[in-house]
């Protein structure tokens, strides 16, 4: 299409991108699109919720404002002339893949990893034992979520993994609802939290301390909650030969320090109380009256995988711990996308440095790519999308003058706008978010919090159209 008179190397017309998600990847690489000079590029976000911002909004804890200052380069992305904003749109459902080629010269998916790994065990779908990303969502105020209800009158929850969601659930569990009540917390799920009888949250590692997934600062934070004791029991941060090595890693070799700390401090009868347990497997969610009553579990030893990476081999040891709720904290995965290609095994887009491939070992699709976690699975932190969304950014406009179809609908920035007042009437844009945005952050300056967040899309969607009422 290079001889085109509007195509996207002529001065005719901008190279036309859809981004497919307005969480960190999505709107990194909307940025990084529109920074750049060699091109003339007009960037259309797409996003199922009204709301931007992704795991920004959906994931982060409340607690931790700071991370969410990013928030403020997203703005004013979604602010930048060359950039639109449609909400409450969903990919595959409002507007398909084929629509969105016969429009865009280049499309990337950047949609996250919306579901939860299994265990893979018995009773694992038993009454009171969830995913943690739903309990994260939660309190979130997301609203496919923010009906669930957990039962909070048991006494003991276990968290089943040794990453940073794990020590989300369980910081939020522990901590003193007075505390968030000053935060962005959904109210219904503060309102909860205030009527938790939970007092003691067991988090359990399948392998040692060594190979625990979380960061210092947020393994640090678990020690400095108010009217909660840390148990851990010293015999458990033995470390064998092969993750003594580990521990030339800063990181790990914090980690374990914050950890002997922990185990070395005298027990206070504190209203609650989290334990750490390592080189445990839950086998088994067992039951009474059809919920969640205990968790079976197999001690582990390390072994090394073929590869060598170290692993976790039971040793045919078992015991029980008792618990009402367990939240299974074992990551992420990526859903498939209508008409796109999946990696079932991976649960991501096959893609090489995000140029989407037909299949795993397939041909790159022309024209379509993805960032984020559907590019390289649920790993890093907000930031590292940013970088993720560089590298695809670099490869689209490398593509971008030898792409080999011109969209028909390209030629016309309203195209889109044609399809979706057709199919999607209730879209809404940047504008429409910024109404909400300040009535959330007003909300929330009344209260002495950071926002309010509102939490069904009806109320959302009513309070946006309310421009020019008033
Ligand atoms: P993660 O860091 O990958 O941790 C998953 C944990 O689950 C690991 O400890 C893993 O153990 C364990 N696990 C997996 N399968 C298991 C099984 N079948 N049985 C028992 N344990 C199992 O994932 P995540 O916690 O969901 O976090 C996702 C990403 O978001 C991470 O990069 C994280 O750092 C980031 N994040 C960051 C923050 C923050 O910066 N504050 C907050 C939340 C999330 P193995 O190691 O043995 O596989």
């Amino acid at each position: 299409m290079t001889d085109s008179p509007d195509s996207p190397d002529s001065p005719a017309r901008p190279l036309r991108v859809a981004v497919i998600g307005a969480g960190p990847a999505g709107l990194f690489a909307a940025d990084a699109l529109v920074k750049d000079s060699s091109f003339d590029v007009s960037v259309d976000v797409f996003e199922r919720w009204p709301t931007p911002f992704g795991l920004v909004r959906e994931g982060v804890a409340p607690d931790h404002q700071s991370i969410k200052g990013v928030t403020r380069v997203f703005d004013r992305v979604l602010q930048h002339p060359r950039v639109r904003f449609f909400g409450n749109v969903a990919f595959g459902e409002d507007i398909k893949r084929s629509e969105l080629t016969a429009i865009y010269d280049q499309v990337v998916y950047a949609v996250g990893a919306q579901t939860d790994r299994r265990m893979g065990i018995a009773g694992e779908e038993l009454r009171g034992s969830w995913p943690a990303t739903e309990f994260v969502r939660w309190y979130n105020g997301q609203p496919e979520c923010a009906d669930l209800s957990f039962d909070l009158t048991v006494e003991r929850a276990v968290v089943v993994g040794n990453g940073n969601v794990a020590v989300d659930v369980a910081r939020i569990l522990l901590t003193d609802p007075e505390v968030l009540a000053r935060t962005d917390i959904a109210d219904h799920a503060l309102e909860a939290l205030r009527h938790s009888r939970v007092r003691e949250v067991v988090m359990l590692g399948r392998r040692g301390p060594a190979q625990a997934k979380f960061t210092n600062v947020e393994l640090k934070e678990l020690g400095k909650l108010d009217g909660v004791d840390v148990v851990v029991a010293p015999e458990e941060l033995e470390l064998d030969f092969a993750s003594a090595s580990a521990v030339e890693d800063t990181r790990v070799a914090r980690n374990l320090e914050i950890l002997h700390d922990y185990a070395a401090r005298e027990t206070t009868d504190a209203p609650r109380r989290l334990s750490f347990r390592f080189l445990v497997s839950p086998v088994e969610v067992l039951a009474a009256h059809g919920g969640v009553a205990a968790v079976r579990l197999e001690k582990n030893r390390l072994g090394r995988s073929a590869d060598g990476y170290l692993i976790a081999e039971g040793t045919g040891e078992f015991e029980s711990v008792e618990a009402g709720l367990v939240f299974r904290s074992v990551g992420y995965r990526g859903v498939v996308l209508p008409d796109v290609p999946f990696d079932d095994s991976r649960g991501i887009i096959p893609n090489r440095e995000g140029r989407v491939l037909t299949s795993p070992d397939g041909e790159p699709a022309p024209g379509e790519y993805a960032a984020g976690w559907i590019k390289r699975g649920p790993s890093g932190v907000i930031g590292t999308n940013k970088a993720c969304a560089a590298e695809t950014v670099a490869i689209m406009l490398e593509d971008a003058g030898q792409l080999p179809v011109d969209p028909v609908g390209a030629a016309d920035p309203d195209s889109i706008l044609a399809v979706l007042s057709e199919q999607c009437p209730d879209y809404v844009t940047a504008d429409d978010w910024r109404r909400l945005d300040e009535l959330e952050l007003a909300r929330g300056n009344t209260e002495g919090r950071p926002r309010v967040k509102v939490v069904r899309v009806e109320e959302m969607l009513n309070l946006m159209r309310k421009r020019g009422e008033g």
